[in-house]
């Protein structure tokens, strides 16, 4: 039975943005953003009816191939938000530039879409990450928008699975929000989610193995080695290979995530881009308790160069992912101990049969 005095997101924005010039339009805006997300949640919905999970035939200015659905779902980011006044600066994960909006909007909102569009044709959950900053008096292009993540005054996803929540901070707790298709609106059931300290669950492309620098080849031959290793525990892995997905888990039940640098494409930082995919994760999980990290600095507090910019994301359980950020100081320093399998180093377990 649905609580007669339910939250929506327009009464959780009223009560929960902190006051401040642009506090009103903020709030707006989350308004806006979530009845965005309703439509791409109806159109996900979809599945194949539509055809909407083939190629579009286009790339994005990153070379990657765009399906109709990552198309659309940044058309209605952009017709849902531009209208308003509110934005002065859009930007997406499918743009080749960022987008200035004439009028009095002093909001930029930059934009994933579509996360993790290469799920759709099997049917696994995907989602739209979001996050909003505060232009600077009187500028309105590129540089204005290009701000650390702990200048976000919100952040957010949608997660679009069996159920369709959003997750929003406003920089006062994360909170969760799952839709009501009947009544149409977003309704407050994760209030203050809480990620637990430590945790027995790490998720990371094993594939990449042989391309992940020491540190992160250690902390996860450590977990792999389990109870008789020297974290004297088993692990779990979850891989989903859908980031609002990976994360969504992490934030209801704690985790660790991983997509470190690597040397598959030495000329890259890691894969996941800071402006709309790694910023807002870290300022939710932040706000939830986790940590956000680089391995060697905190993801919030990277100066961005370019729009686009990709970058190494070590998020969730604090305890774990200050465990990371150790070995990575141990590494650069020389000071490590890497971890090494009592399986393997006694050959005669494999050899003298
Ligand atoms: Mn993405
Ligand atoms: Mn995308």
């Amino acid at each position: 039975m649905l609580n007669p005095g339910y939250t929506t997101v327009s009464k959780f924005a009223i009560e929960q943005i902190p006051p401040g010039p642009h506090a009103r339009d903020l709030a707006a805006l989350l308004v806006d953003v979530a009845a965005v997300t309703k439509a791409i949640s109806a159109a996900v919905g979809k599945g194949p009816l539509l055809g909407l999970s083939k190629l579009a035939g286009s790339k994005n200015v990153q070379g990657e191939e765009q399906k109709k659905l990552d198309v659309l779902a940044d058309e209605l980011f952009v017709r849902g938000t531009e209208w308003s006044g509110l934005v002065g600066a859009l930007a997406s994960e499918e743009m080749d530039d960022v987008q200035i909006v004439d009028g009095p909007g002093r909001l930029a909102l930059v934009f994933d879409p579509l996360d993790g569009s290469s799920n759709l044709d099997v049917n696994v959950a995907v989602g739209s990450i979001f996050s909003v900053l505060e232009l600077p008096e009187g500028a309105r292009d590129l540089k204005a928008v290009l701000q650390p993540g702990s200048r976000q005054v919100a952040a957010g996803y949608a997660i679009y699975g069996p159920s369709t929540e959003l997750v929003v901070t406003v920089g006062s707790g994360t909170h969760g929000f799952t839709l009501d298709r009947e009544i149409g609106n977003y309704v407050l059931t994760k209030e203050d989610l809480r990620i637990p300290a430590s945790t027995s669950e790490y998720a990371i492309n094993a594939a990449n193995r042989r391309f992940w620098e020491p540190p992160i080849f250690r902390y996860v031959e450590e977990c792999k080695a389990g109870r008789e290793g020297p974290r004297g525990r088993d692990f779990n892995t979850r891989w989903v290979a859908s980031m609002v997905a990976d994360v969504h888990r992490i934030l209801m039940r704690g985790g660790i995530y991983m997509y470190p640098r690597d040397q598959k494409e030495a000329h890259r930082e890691g894969r996941l881009r800071l402006m709309y995919e790694a910023n807002p994760m870290a300022f939710l999980i932040e706000q939830a308790g986790g940590l956000a990290s680089t391995g060697r600095s905190r993801i919030m507090e990277v100066e961005p160069e370019s729009l686009h910019q990709r970058i190494p994301v070590i998020i969730g359980s604090s305890e774990e992912v200050e465990r990371v950020a150790r070995y990575h100081a141990e590494y650069d320093s020389g000071d490590d101990e890497p971890y090494t399998s009592p399986l393997f180093a006694d050959r005669s377990l494999f050899i003298n049969t």
